[in-house]
């Protein structure tokens, strides 16, 4: 066989499918270079800054792999030898690849924006999510008064799942704080004319009644322009807050760029229609200048398709064409209430809450067996009770 050592970087979406497929096949000697030794479910990472426990974000690589022979590095990629097919990595290792896949996901870009590293809070790792979490509980106990704003920046489908529940996990923790009808102030901040910008009409309208119907307040067509300690500048005038939320922008890895790889306009790599970057390179999932780039359903895609072609290449067969997949889109507003677009199909409210959950059941199998799966799934029910700050649970709360 002409591949036998696949390397691939990145344990997210696309490199852990890719991972997954490839070692079921025994001519297969895989290795995964990965970063941190979990693998995020981003799709319900808004929820551990919410209280639910993280197990439904963070699902530990090797429980994954279970009795796989894939051979899991925790480490990152420092550079790339092409001539010798090295990948090298912070630690000093270098691994030997004949063929190599690149998912190494995107980057928080701040856009340059003075005081938003500083001050803003995120939620792309469970760090960022429980800094959130323990800064909301921090800001209750301190100022015995919920803050002046939350501020949520961003009017994709990450700002519009966390302002659907923001304002009801605010009012549920300030009740265990001991604060009695509290007036909490959720604002959603978007630089465009409407919500979820590059999605049909009907989506964002509906999206926006449902946010005012629980309490959000909308600045659309609206442009941050700095964060201080306590407010947020917008407009030219300050909204006063010390919760600023910031999921607006995303860059892809600078590794790409550091590294001489092509670019699109858009900062993506140039793949051809095997997805390669370069002869035996391939590059997919969020990092791809593929038209679904940017979903996990594209990185996944991604996966199985060219993990299918390194079988067929090294079984002597031709390889495919790429054939982009629309994605299903699913946005989540609130606990029983998202918005999915299925093509020409737009579902709303409760049912739409009901295929989010399914999604996610079908997104955790991806990963795990159906058990492990339902049992995950389960687990965005279980509300921590306990308040990481002060250690109270909501039970001795309500009995003060
Ligand atoms: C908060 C949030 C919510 C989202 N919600 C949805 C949703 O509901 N539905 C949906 O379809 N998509 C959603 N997405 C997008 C989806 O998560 C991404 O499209 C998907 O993760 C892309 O997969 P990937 O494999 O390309 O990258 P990732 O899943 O990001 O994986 C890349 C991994 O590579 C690691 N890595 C980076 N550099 C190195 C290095 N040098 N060496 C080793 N490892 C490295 C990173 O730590 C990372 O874990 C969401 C994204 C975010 C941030």
């Amino acid at each position: 066989l002409a591949i036998h050592n696949v390397v691939i970087v990145g344990g997210g979406f696309g490199g852990t499918k890719a991972a997954l497929i490839l070692a079921r096949d025994h001519h297969f000697n895989v290795t995964l270079i990965h970063d941190h030794p979990d693998f995020r479910y981003y799709p319900t990472m808004y929820q551990t800054a919410v209280g639910v426990t993280k197990s439904v974000a963070s699902i530990p690589l090797e429980e994954i792999f279970d009795k796989l022979p894939i051979t899991l590095v925790n480490d990152s990629m420092s550079d790339l030898d092409r001539h010798a097919q090295l990948v090298k990595t912070t630690s000093g290792k270098s691994i030997h690849y004949d063929a190599l896949i690149l998912a190494l996901g995107v980057q928080t870009n701040y856009f340059g924006i003075k005081g938003l590293p500083e001050y803003s809070f995120g939620i792309k790792t469970i760090d960022d999510a429980e800094k959130l979490k323990e800064h909301l509980h921090t800001q209750l106990i301190d100022d015995k008064k919920p803050d002046l704003n939350y501020v949520i920046v961003g009017g994709g489908p990450t700002g519009i799942e966390l302002a659907g529940v923001l304002p009801s996990y605010v009012r549920r923790i300030s009740k265990h704080h001991g604060i009695k009808k509290p007036n909490i102030h959720v604002d959603l901040v978007e630089a465009a004319p409407r919500l979820v910008p590059r999605s049909p009409k009907d989506i964002s309208r509906r999206l926006t009644r449902h946010l005012k119907s629980i309490g959000v307040k909308l600045y659309l067509k609206t442009s941050v322009q700095a964060e201080t300690v306590d407010a947020l500048m917008i407009n030219n005038k300050p909204i006063r807050s010390h919760t600023v939320i910031w999921t607006a922008g995303m860059t892809n890895h600078p590794f790409f760029a550091t590294h001489g790889f092509q670019l699109s306009t858009r900062g993506k790599v140039r793949v051809d229609q095997y997805m390669q970057a370069e002869p035996g390179i391939y590059v997919i999932g969020d990092n791809a200048d593929s038209p679904y780039s940017g979903m996990a359903q594209t990185a996944i895609y991604d996966a199985d398709f060219v993990a299918s072609n390194i079988k067929l290449i090294a079984g002597g067969s031709d390889p495919e064409p790429y054939n982009a997949k629309k994605p299903i889109y699913v946005f989540a507003a609130g606990t029983h209430w998202s918005a999915v677009q299925w093509g020409p199909v737009h579902i709303f409210g409760r049912v739409g809450s009901w295929l989010r959950k399914l999604s996610d059941l079908v997104g955790y199998h991806d990963y795990e067996p159906w058990k492990l799966a339902t049992k995950r799934l389960l687990a965005e029910e279980d509300s921590e009770e306990v308040c990481p700050i002060c250690g109270t649970s909501d039970n001795n709360q309500s009995a003060q």
